[in-house]
């Protein structure tokens, strides 16, 4: 062994629940939460007899995801049956495709410019879960889950360190909700992930043992648990060990890994095409179609809001984060204000809202039309920014237009000097100690002032100047 500094190497394998409803071979509702063991029938039970029917609705959604990922599309592909025992399988296998995949070769390029190659996207249908908090001392199975509509996405092991598997991950969950495939939800387990990883000499091309991280459903977890396993790799090859093929569990509650089991090969499945599905066979015009469907993908739209609204990287990476919130923000901007104008607002005081629950992006009140006349409102003078924001909250509650708000509350903006100045001096009067320490050198305190003066004038002095004025006095009054 010798002193070679190590480098990381990780492949993911990410499998996404198909937004479908359904189930991919027959109709039962996919819907979260149902009482355990309601949303079955006797295909998904693999009951003597019963016959699966691939749902198309599917197979539509795992080729847009395909495309979105530049893969080569199959025009044939087979399902395959994958066996093994576990009570959560009730058929004795998992219908999956193994040889002949829907999709291979396809590429995912990091905002670090790394490509990342992706091997394969393939069709599957989901197992039930053992549910093992329901009973003190026996495990419950429910089988709502079993016959789920899932795409396994495998990248190749081109990545080199727990914060770019995360981005890698990030990255694809983007993809997946843009392209409507999923809702991606990792608590309910629409987006789970197995992390691969190895350890190698730096610039050694050589692939060495790797192992797999398992139920890993959180971003944070993913990049923690590799952490972890890399420790435990750099420690077991410093005492001179060779790491072996195995399973892991990621505990999140310990912040550890734990040997599961090790690794089983293809074959301890004894992988058969399933005799009950015709191969899949795809159209070119079915693959054309859904092709020019995708529409604009985060990437490119991200480039053309810096380009076209010259927005800072910033700006464009948030308001492109979710294809509702760039359709938002470019909604208002086309009712005619200023681009950067309008990101401050939809980044500041409309996530703001949706955040706290307020209201949400297609709430009558937040209409973009709505907010442009908002925005008009400041542009224009009658609101003061921080008097707008108030608006802005009782436009999301109330769902009236920013003028009718500004009446009843009589919140137009104070502008006359002489009203500015009376709030002011009032201000100064009231809070002599901290104007002392203004003078003694202490500026930040004007921020304080200016706030005082704002309150007492029901946010609806001019800020602006407010400042100009709360220094004059400042000034003047000095000695
Ligand atoms: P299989 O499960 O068919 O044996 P692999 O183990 O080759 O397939 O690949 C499964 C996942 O593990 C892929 O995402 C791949 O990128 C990753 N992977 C394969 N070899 C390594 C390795 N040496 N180090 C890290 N990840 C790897
Ligand atoms: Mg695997």
């Amino acid at each position: 062994m010798n002193g070679s500094p190590l480098e990381a190497v990780i492949g993911l394998e990410v499998h996404v629940q198909l937004d479908t409803g359904r189930k991919l071979f027959c109709a039962d509702s996919t819907a979260f939460g149902a009482p355990p063991n309601t949303s079955v029938c006797p295909v998904c039970l693999g009951l003597p007899g019963a016959l699966p029917v691939l749902d198309p609705g599917a197979v539509d959604l795992a080729l847009r995801a395909a495309l979105a990922l530049d893969c080569t599309i199959h025009r044939t592909s087979i399902f395959a049956r994958k066996n093994y025992f576990y009570p959560d399988l009730p058929k004795g296998y998992q219908i999956s495709q193994f040889e002949r995949p829907l999709a291979t070769g396809g590429v995912v390029e990091l905002d670090s410019g790394r490509r990342v190659r992706i091997r394969r996207v393939h069709m599957e249908e989901d197992a039930g879960k053992s549910l093992h908090d329901r009973f003190a001392s026996a495990t419950a199975v429910d089988l709502n889950r079993t016959g789920t509509p899932l795409i396994e996405i495998v990248s190749e092991p081109d990545l080199r360190s727990p914060r770019e598997a995360r981005s890698c991950l990030q990255l694809l969950k983007l993809l997946m909700e843009y392209l409507e495939i999923s809702d991606c939800n990792m608590e309910e387990g629409s987006l789970r992930v197995d992390a691969n990883v190895s350890l190698r000499e730096k610039g050694s091309e050589r692939l060495e043992a790797s192992t797999e991280v398992k139920n890993l459903n959180s971003f944070s977890a993913v990049e923690k648990a590799l952490g972890v396993e890399i420790e435990r790799q750099t420690r077991i090859r410093a005492g001179g060990a060779a790491v072996i093929r195995q399973t892991l569990l990621w505990d999140a509650a310990a912040g550890d890994v734990r040997v599961m089991r090790n690794k089983e090969d293809s074959q301890d499945y004894r992988y058969f095409p399933d005799p009950d599905l015709p191969p899949l066979v795809l159209p070119a015009q079915r693959v054309a179609r859904l092709r020019a469907g995708l529409g604009e993908l985060p990437r490119a739209k991200r480039e053309r809001f810096r380009r076209q609204y010259d927005l800072p990287a910033y700006d464009a990476g948030v308001l492109t984060s979710s294809r509702a919130l760039a359709d938002y923000f470019e909604a208002v901007t086309a009712c005619g204000r200023q681009p950067k104008t309008v990101s401050n607002w939809v980044m500041g005081p409309v996530l703001k809202i949706v955040k706290r629950g307020i209201g949400h992006l297609a709430s009558p009140g937040l209409a973009p039309a709505r907010l442009a006349e908002l925005i008009a409102l400041v542009d224009g003078g009658t609101l003061s920014a921080p008097a707008a924001r108030t608006v802005l909250a009782g436009m999301a509650r109330t769902g009236d237009p920013p003028a009718a708000i500004v009446q009843r509350e009589g919140l137009t903006q104070v502008r006359e000097d002489q009203v500015l100045e009376g709030w002011v001096a009032d201000a100064v009067a009231a809070h002599q100690r901290e104007v002392a320490r203004y003078r003694g050198g202490e500026t930040r305190l004007l921020g304080f002032l200016i706030g005082q003066v704002m309150r007492a004038s029901g946010r609806k002095a001019d800020p602006r100047r407010v400042n100009q004025l709360l220094r004059a006095a400042l000034d003047a009054d000095a000695d």
